[in-house]
């Protein structure tokens, strides 16, 4: 009788550029890979793990060693396997991610589809992909701009000391929307208003988690006042958190690594546009594995986020392509994508 095999490795993959944040600089980005085994059939899945969430290719692993399969008698019971892995124990969202996306690529490919059909989406209906310029000195900004051009949207990290000459110099450069993340660097409401309104001027059309998440009524009043849509990213992880973040944001940046992967990921959007919402899909730093599940579900986006795997020196996943600035998903089954030469010894 066949068993539900799990696998893992963890690496520390080198990115393409130093990337600098409001509060945080890194080279590397530790991410841990999962195969899951059905007979035959392989489905893979990633955890990504910025340092500043919390996990870590050791609590990844320690959370894959203590998960007990033995008992599952149908991998495509997924509702069932994955009641057990959130239950299993609390947090570990990209840890419970990676199996999340392991189990949809695997099950879609028992069942010869790939993973959107399993949630009636249609890829052709994905908006393009911003390309992510982060916190720099002005010269390296000036050298990072040809790198935007395959992109239809600029998505540029604020909250360093020379915002305002970086859109400009972006803005001198090209006439594309361009959308802003200052990841909770602004703290005084009026003076991110002030900012934001000098934004609109210039053709930005959204503005994500603008103030820190724990400035819920300045926020709130942020949002009623803002002329741009304003996005929640660290203000929002799971389901739970969109019913009262309503009134405090126009709309939510929903990230597979946050929140524990492409099952809850289609449900937070199903349940933001409902509450009246923008979704926003995006990412971590993080390999083309789990770029194309988040990209599964990008149909249901207004806008999408998806260059992770264009900032790590190099992609140990191949099968995902880029055209006319949007991810493009192969019509192969499951997500569509296949190791490169990752081996995976027996655990
Ligand atoms: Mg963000």
């Amino acid at each position: 009788m066949a068993e539900l095999k799990l696998r893992f490795q963890s690496h520390h993959l080198p990115l393409a550029h130093t990337f600098t944040l409001a509060h945080s600089s890194r080279t590397h980005t530790p991410i841990s890979f999962v195969q899951l085994q059905w007979g035959d059939y392989v489905g893979y899945g990633e955890a990504a793990m910025p340092p500043y969430l919390g996990e870590s290719a050791q609590t990844a692993e320690s959370f894959f060693s203590s998960l007990d399969f033995s008992w599952v008698s149908e991998p495509s019971d997924v509702e069932k396997v994955l009641g057990y892995v959130q239950s299993h124990s609390p947090g570990n969202p990209a840890a419970k991610a990676a199996i999340d996306i392991a189990l949809h690529d695997l099950h879609a490919k028992r069942l010869g589809v790939p993973v959107y059909q399993l949630f009636g989406l249609n890829p052709g209906d994905a908006p393009q992909s911003s390309y992510t310029i982060g916190i720099h000195p002005l010269e390296v900004v000036h050298s990072l701009l040809p790198n935007t051009d395959p992109f239809g949207l600029i998505k540029v990290k604020l909250g360093g000391d020379h915002d305002r000459d970086t859109i400009d110099l972006i803005r001198n450069y090209t006439d594309k929307p361009i959308s802003v993340d200052v990841n909770q660097g602004w703290t005084q409401k009026e003076e991110a208003l002030d900012e934001i309104y000098w934004l609109k001027e210039r053709g930005i059309v959204y503005v994500e988690q603008p103030m820190p998440k724990e400035t819920t009524k300045d926020m709130e009043w942020l949002s009623q006042h803002s002329p741009l849509p304003t996005i929640a990213d660290e203000a929002v992880q799971r389901l739970s958190d969109l019913f009262e973040l309503k009134n405090r944001f126009h709309g939510v940046n929903i990230k597979l690594m946050k929140c524990t992967g492409i099952r809850e990921g289609y449900l937070m959007a199903k349940v933001a546009k409902s509450l009246g919402l923008k979704v926003m899909i995006g990412c971590m730093t993080e390999s083309s594995c789990g770029i194309a599940a988040a990209a599964q579900l990008a149909p249901l986006a207004d806008w999408v986020d998806l260059d992770g795997h264009f900032l790590l020196a190099e992609d140990p996943f191949e099968g995902l392509g880029f055209e006319d600035g949007v991810v493009q998903l192969s019509q192969q089954n499951g997500l569509g994508v296949f190791p490169k030469h990752l081996s995976w010894a027996d655990q």
